[in-house]
C-alpha cells in the first residue's frame, strides 16, 4: 500500500494541534491532522490567559472565539484555606502586562472552534483517527494510524508535529518521559450550579484556594455552570482510602472561602478523576518531528498555563517547519533552537509551580509589594508573559531570591494554613 503524503502531519486535535495546523495552512502547506476523537468531547483546563488573545488574533479566530460569548476574565484571586489571606492581580494593574483580559472557556466548545478554524483554513482534519507509531528518516517522517473501523493507514510527511497531549505519542514511543518526583498529583473536578461568583468584573475571575498541600480551583464557565476541582497528592488520596465524592466534599467543607461559594452547590453530570503527574520528555524534538504542547512537557496546572503553552510552541513549531520546507532540509539547527524556546518558555513555569508548594512562596505571594515593582512583574507572569524584557526578568529573579531570604530570615508576615 502506497502512503499518501503531506507536507506536514499532526497528531491531535487540540488547542495546539489545531494552532499548529492552522498556522501552517494558512501558509499554503499541506496539513493532515488526525484525531483520535470525534468533537466536541469533554477536556479539562478551562481557564485561559491573556497573551493567548494574540494568538487568536494571528490564527484569525478572535471573531469566533468572542461571537461564542466566552466569560471573560479579568484577573485571577489566590485565597488561604482557612481565609486569613488573600490577593488578587488584575492583569490591566500590572505595569508590565500587555493584554488585560482573557476567556474562560468550556473546552468542548473552545477545541471544537480552533479545530473548525484549522480545517477552515485549509488543513485536512481526520476525526476517529488514532495513531499508533512513527518512523523516521532522513528525508522523511513515515505514520501509521488506524481509523474509526480499525483499518490500518500509513501516511508520510515532511515533518511530524506531536500535539497528543498527555498521551505523549511518540515521546512514549521513544521513551522519553521524565515524571517530576514531587508533583506526582491528583484532580478531582466536576461541573456545578449555584456556585456563589463575585459581583461585577470579578465574577469572571479565577479563584484559586490554597489549603495545606492541595489547592482548588472555582472557574466561572457561564452564568449557571462553575468548574470547581481539587488537586491533591496521589499518595495522600490511595492513603486515605476515602471516594473521591467524599475527599471533595470534605476537603472544601474544611475551608472558609469554598464554603462561601460552595454552601449551595449542585453537580451538575458526574465527578471526574484524572492524574495529574507533572513531566517534561527528556527531548522536545527527534529527526523531523516536533513536540508541541502536552506532549513536550505538562506542568501541574496552577497558573492555568497549559493551552497558552500549546499553542505558543504550535506558533513556533509553525515558523520552524516552514523555515526548513523553505530551506528544504530537515530543519535540525532550527529544531534545536525550538526546543530551547520553548524549554525556557515551560522553564518559567515549572519554577513557579514548584514553588507554589511552599511556605515562603506562598507568603511573598500573599504580601504583593510594588517595591521594585514585583508585583507587577508576578502579574504579568499570571497573564502569560513569556518573552519580556530584561527588566521584567530581573524582577522575577530578585522575587525568587526573596523568596530564597523569606524561608531563612522571614521578613513578611509567616502564614498558617491551620
Ligand atoms: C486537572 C487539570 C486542570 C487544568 N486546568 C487548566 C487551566 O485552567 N488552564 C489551562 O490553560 N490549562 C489547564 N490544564 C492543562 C491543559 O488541559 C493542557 O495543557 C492543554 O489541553 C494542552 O493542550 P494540547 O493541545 O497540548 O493537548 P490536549 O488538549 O490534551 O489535546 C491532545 C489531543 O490529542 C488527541 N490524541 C491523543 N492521542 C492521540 C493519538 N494517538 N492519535 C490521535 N489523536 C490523539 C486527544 O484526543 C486530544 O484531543 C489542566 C490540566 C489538568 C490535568
Amino acid at each position: 500500500m502506497e502512503a499518501s503524503r503531506y507536507d506536514i502531519v499532526v497528531i491531535g486535535g487540540g488547542p495546539g494541534g489545531s494552532a499548529t495546523a492552522t498556522y501552517l495552512a494558512r501558509a499554503g502547506r499541506s496539513v493532515l491532522l488526525l484525531e483520535k476523537e470525534h468533537f466536541p468531547r469533554f477536556h479539562i483546563g478551562e481557564s485561559l490567559l491573556p497573551y493567548n488573545r494574540r494568538l487568536f488574533e494571528e490564527m484569525g479566530v478572535l471573531p469566533a472565539l468572542q461571537a461564542a460569548a466566552f466569560p471573560r476574565k479579568f484577573g485571577a484571586q489566590f485565597h488561604l484555606g482557612n481565609g486569613s489571606k488573600s490577593v488578587k492581580f488584575v492583569f490591566r494593574e500590572g505595569r508590565f502586562t500587555r493584554e488585560p483580559e482573557a476567556f474562560q472557556v468550556e473546552r468542548a466548545k473552545f477545541d471544537h472552534l480552533l479545530l473548525q478554524h484549522a480545517a477552515s483554513s485549509g488543513a485536512e482534519v481526520r476525526e476517529g483517527w488514532t495513531v499508533n507509531k512513527f518512523t523516521s528518516a532522513r528525508d522523511a517522517v513515515t505514520i501509521q494510524a488506524r481509523d474509526s473501523e480499525g483499518t490500518s493507514h500509513s501516511f508520510e510527511a515532511a515533518f511530524l508535529i506531536d500535539a497528543s497531549g498527555r498521551s505523549n505519542v511518540t515521546g512514549n514511543q521513544e521513551g522519553l518521559r521524565v515524571i517530576h518526583p514531587h508533583l506526582k498529583k491528583l484532580a478531582v473536578f466536576g461541573h456545578f450550579a449555584g456556585v456563589r461568583l463575585d459581583e461585577g468584573e470579578a465574577g469572571g475571575d479565577t479563584i484559586i484556594v490554597r489549603l495545606q498541600n492541595k489547592w482548588f480551583w472555582v472557574i466561572p464557565l457561564s452564568a449557571e455552570k462553575v468548574s470547581v476541582g481539587c488537586v491533591m497528592d496521589q499518595a495522600e488520596f490511595v492513603q486515605n482510602r476515602e471516594s473521591p465524592a467524599d475527599v471533595f466534599t470534605r476537603l472544601w467543607q474544611s475551608s472558609q472561602p469554598l464554603i462561601e461559594r460552595m454552601a449551595n452547590a449542585k453537580l451538575l453530570g458526574t465527578l471526574h478523576t484524572t492524574s495529574d503527574f507533572s513531566y517534561y520528555n527528556r527531548r522536545y524534538v527527534s529527526q523531523r518531528l516536533l513536540r508541541v504542547g502536552d506532549a513536550a512537557g505538562f506542568m501541574d496546572p496552577i497558573f492555568s498555563a497549559g493551552v497558552y503553552l500549546a499553542m505558543y510552541s504550535g506558533k513556533l513549531a509553525a515558523q520552524a517547519v516552514l523555515q526548513s520546507l523553505e530551506a528544504g532540509d530537515d530543519g535540525e539547527r532550527r529544531l534545536r533552537a525550538y526546543e530551547k524556546r520553548v524549554r525556557s518558555a515551560m522553564q518559567s513555569y515549572w519554577q513557579m509551580v514548584e514553588h507554589f508548594y511552599t511556605t515562603p512562596f506562598m507568603e511573598l505571594f500573599f504580601a504583593p509589594r510594588e517595591k521594585f515593582k514585583l508585583a507587577s512583574a508576578v502579574n504579568a507572569m499570571l497573564a502569560g508573559e513569556l518573552e519580556g524584557p530584561w527588566t521584567l526578568r530581573w524582577r522575577m529573579r530578585l522575587f525568587f531570591w526573596f523568596v530564597k531570604v523569606q524561608g531563612r530570615w522571614p521578613f513578611v508576615p509567616k502564614i498558617s494554613f491551620d
